[in-house]
């Protein structure tokens, strides 16, 4: 079971910004931007090349989200999301997530 899980089953706390029966958002404990929040499926999908076909309604759900939750937060300046997926794509967290970050002018490229 991952961190994730146990933010899902309230077995730790964080800071929770949206639920609903698919999916969860929570502040990032380590925060990249002023507003920094993880969107995840409750489903424990390891990670973007775990997915199949039966979750191409979930993701975009969370999809979908990404733009509301965005909105609530107040980033009407724009904002950006990222997924990092395995070892070199800085993954750490082997439950699937889309970072949502804004606040600020976001660099590009990502390092
Ligand atoms: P990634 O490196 O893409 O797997 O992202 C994992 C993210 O989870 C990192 O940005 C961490 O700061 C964040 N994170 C880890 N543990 C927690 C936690 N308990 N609450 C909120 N965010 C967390």
């Amino acid at each position: 079971m991952t961190i994730f899980t146990k933010i899902i089953q309230r077995e730790i706390p964080a800071d929770i910004v949206y639920e609903d029966d698919l999916c969860l958002a929570f502040r990032d404990i380590n925060a990249q931007a002023p507003t920094h929040v993880l969107i995840i499926p409750k489903e424990p999908i390891s990670s973007l090349d775990a997915l199949q076909s039966e979750h191409q309604e979930l993701m975009g759900h969370l999809l979908l989200k990404v733009s509301e939750v965005a909105a609530e937060l107040g980033l009407s300046n724009g904002y950006r999301i990222t997924v990092n997926c395995g070892e070199e794509g800085g993954q750490s967290v082997d439950h699937l997530h889309i970072h949502l970050m804004g606040g600020r002018k976001l660099n590009w490229p990502p390092g």
